[in-house]
């Protein structure tokens, strides 16, 4: 069997699940690291939150693969790479202040912003190809995406990012 060549949307289809499933777990990761590296307890909480959803999110792919019978494709997300170490060299560059959640704000939502473009185009790739369940199953993660990253802006324009401004410390 020929592997990773996409001659067709069925291809496509599987090629994009096995570079979300690897986003998702890339994320399993990664969060921890940057809830731990945050000062506000709601912001802490937040990440907390959407990791839960996460290891969830990744339940659901393994679902969607055996739904689809076929195994998880082991494709790295180079994408989610590049967003989690610009994620932590912000973490490496500040101190536990608002400016540093300001920044853990703005990294965490360019992932969110990320999965709502694999999710989105996922799940109507599913639609064409008459995957229904699959369908359904990717538009609940799609909503849990775009839900975590409303709430990642309003902790951002609730407090943090004036904060931010505000502060005097190095
Ligand atoms: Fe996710
Ligand atoms: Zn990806
Ligand atoms: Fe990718
Ligand atoms: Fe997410």
């Amino acid at each position: 069997m020929k592997t990773n060549r996409i001659e067709n949307l069925d291809d496509l289809f599987l090629e994009e699940l096995g570079d979300l499933y690897n986003a998702e777990n890339q994320l399993i990761k990664a969060l921890p690291v940057m809830a731990q590296a945050a000062q506000s307890d709601k912001l802490k909480s937040a990440i907390e939150e959407h990791l839960e959803q996460t290891k969830n999110q990744a339940n659901r792919l393994d679902e969607i693969f055996k739904d689809l019978g076929q195994k998880p494709q082991n494709i790295v997300c180079k994408a989610m790479q590049g967003l989690i170490e610009e994620g932590k060299e912000m973490i490496n560059k500040s101190e536990k202040n608002p400016a540093r959640d300001a920044a853990i704000i703005g990294s965490a939502q360019r992932v969110e912003h990320y999965e709502i473009a694999g999710y989105g185009t996922a799940k109507s790739h599913a639609s064409l190809l008459g995957h229904k369940r699959v369908e359904e199953l990717l538009a609940e993660t799609l909503q849990e995406e775009k839900k975590a990253n409303a709430t990642l802006n309003e902790i951002a324009e609730g407090n943090i990012n004036a904060e931010a401004k505000n502060c005097g410390c190095n």
